[in-house]
């Protein structure tokens, strides 16, 4: 009997917002989308050509947050979808500069999208944070700007800065200024690195803009030194099984240095990456976990503690948060 994690208690720190829009927000915000045309558009095919082909779904998300309305169903989408399955806490991440087609400022982007986020922790229970993403093919310019609206909103729903999109094609340089900007005002920081390129990137990536958490990073398995200097410095991988396989990371789940990076003691989380491009929930990535490496509900809770250790909230949430997560376990092996 296939065995169901859809009730447990879950923490997701690596999540996109415009990776993430349901078929229903979708006939909503375009007056219809049949089930073929919406797989085909905004999930990534499980034979992806790569990364820049799985980002490409990405751009159909973007297209139709352009308005205070339209950015405000997607988020209210997402809070209801990570209900459904049972999310504690999630980091929400997305790029503002890329919602401002329909006029909008950056700085109303990430206000209509916080006030949202507002009204769904209210109404769904579900726990929030946002992550502001600056690109890697922005310029110094566009990289600074989204640091500057991460300062700006520090101490609302805001809580950390990323950078996203196709580490391969693009180098870090013109974005280590945001970086440091960011870290000296005490905002915490992830980056995308180790999942296009090797170890090579995580070592660049942690050298070059000292983040606390690493997206993916999952090619670190490559390096030894590298396994050991993340222990080290107690840096967290946000991994997200799926996305690595249609991004062709690995060929198969069996392949996957999850299970490895788990035994080597590294600080890890699962996660969607997104729940629409990846065609996922994180009770279908436990599943996976579970039927691929044999792992169960010690193995969740143990990621679900270091994701919420990791997690860029206050540490009164996280202590209350914490509570809920290990209760929720002990309600389920009771
Ligand atoms: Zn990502």
């Amino acid at each position: 009997m296939a065995v169901s994690f859809q009730h447990l208690p879950k923490v997701e720190l690596h999540l996109h917002l415009d990776c993430s829009l349901s078929r229903e927000v979708v006939h909503l915000l375009e007056g219809g989308i049949g089930q073929e045309e919406y797989l085909r558009r905004f999930v990534a095919p499980a034979d992806a050509a790569g990364l820049p082909d799985y980002l490409l779904r990405a751009l159909e998300g973007i297209r139709l947050m352009q308005t205070s309305e339209h950015l405000r169903f997607v988020t209210f989408d997402l809070f209801e979808q990570l209900r459904k399955d049972h999310i504690l806490y999630a980091e929400i991440r997305f790029a503002p500069l890329e919602h401002t087609q329909g006029g909008l400022s950056p700085w109303e982007v990430v206000s209509h999208v916080v006030n949202a986020m507002s009204e769904a922790i209210a109404k769904t229970g579900v726990e929030a944070r946002l992550i502001l993403c600056t690109l890697r093919h922005y310029d110094a310019a566009q990289s600074m700007e989204t640091a500057r609206l991460a300062r700006e909103f520090q101490g609302s729903l805001v809580a950390g800065f990323d950078i996203a999109a196709d580490e391969a094609a693009h180098p870090l340089d013109q974005h280590l200024e945001a970086f440091r900007f960011v870290r000296e005002n005490g905002i915490p920081c992830t980056a995308h690195a180790g999942e296009a390129k090797g170890a090579e990137s995580v070592w660049e990536t942690l050298e070059k803009i000292a983040p606390q958490r690493i997206g993916h990073g999952v090619r670190s398995i490559e390096d030894p030194d590298l396994i050991s200097t993340l222990k080290l410095r107690h840096i967290h991988l946000e991994i997200c099984p799926s996305s690595n396989i249609m991004t062709r990371v690995f060929p198969s789940f069996s392949a996957h240095s999850i299970d490895q990076l788990f035994r080597h003691g590294i600080s890890l989380s699962v996660n969607t990456d997104g729940r629409a491009i990846s065609n996922t929930t994180l009770s279908e990535e436990y599943e996976i976990l579970h039927r691929t490496f044999g792992w169960e509900e010690g193995h969740f809770l143990h990621c679900n503690l270091n994701a919420l250790d990791a997690a860029f909230a206050d540490e009164p949430t996280k202590a209350r948060l914490r509570e809920a997560l290990v209760n929720g376990y002990r309600v389920i092996s009771d």
